[in-house]
């Protein structure tokens, strides 16, 4: 069973999706992580993020994997490397590429699959287009003034302003909602819910009971 948990960042979909997971006794994977790594290799080669063709052939030479550790980069842990401002502010560019997701999906999928297809999976297009079948589907919502604070305290903010940080979201939700190839948006059968006003654990709550729902 996939539990597919989409959503823009500072909704709390990590701390939600990896809270479900240990309920569950399922895999967990968080693909913006994977993108995040793909975009380290880019930087740290020096490639033109606007480069589709560059990007292509710089990542044939890396492997992106993901483990409890987090996401790896060549068998190598990059989890804190993968959220630097440098790589926060190209992600979007390099994961706007199609020939490019569908790279980073085809490992995705592969994943889940030696998980015997069963995982909590979290990103942008999960319901929509790597498993639209997922057997849950969520997408997490929350005002900008919530995802704003709620960003402000991961150590990737650190001494930026909240205007700063609003700015920042703004313009990596733009970016990801307007792009040809799968953009960020809730599929047709996916229950939204709105976490301003909800803690992680009501919303840990109303996934569950989704969850149950399916007889899994
Ligand atoms: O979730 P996170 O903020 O780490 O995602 C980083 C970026 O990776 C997103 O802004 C988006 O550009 C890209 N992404 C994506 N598809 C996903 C997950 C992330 O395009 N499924």
């Amino acid at each position: 069973m996939v539990i597919a948990i989409d959503g823009p960042s500072g909704v709390g979909k990590s701390t939600v999706s990896r809270a479900v997971a240990a309920r569950l006794g399922l895999s967990y994977l968080d693909t913006g992580a994977t993108y995040r790594a793909a975009t380290l290799a880019i930087v740290r080669a020096g490639v033109d993020p606007s480069s589709e063709d560059a990007i292509l052939s710089e990542l044939t030479g890396h492997s992106i994997d993901y483990s409890e550790i987090g996401v790896l980069l060549d068998g190598e842990s990059v989890a804190f490397d993968v959220r630097s401002d440098e790589v926060t502010r190209n992600v979007s560019a390099v994961s706007a590429h199609p020939r490019v997701r569908s790279e980073i999906v085809a490992m995705q999928r592969r994943w889940v699959d030696e998980k015997d297809g069963d995982a909590v999976v979290e990103g942008r297009d999960i319901g929509t287009v790597v498993f639209p079948d997922s057997a849950v589907k969520v997408y997490l919502t929350a005002s900008p003034q919530v995802r704003a604070t709620r960003r402000s305290r991961d150590a990737e903010a650190s001494g930026k302003s909240l205007e700063e940080i609003a700015g920042e979201i703004g313009a990596r939700d733009h970016a990801d909602s307007t792009r040809r190839a799968s953009p960020l948006r809730p599929a047709k059968d996916a229950t939204v819910i709105d976490t301003s006003e909800l803690g992680i654990a009501t919303v840990v709550e109303r996934i569950m009971a989704l969850a149950m729902g399916t007889g899994h």
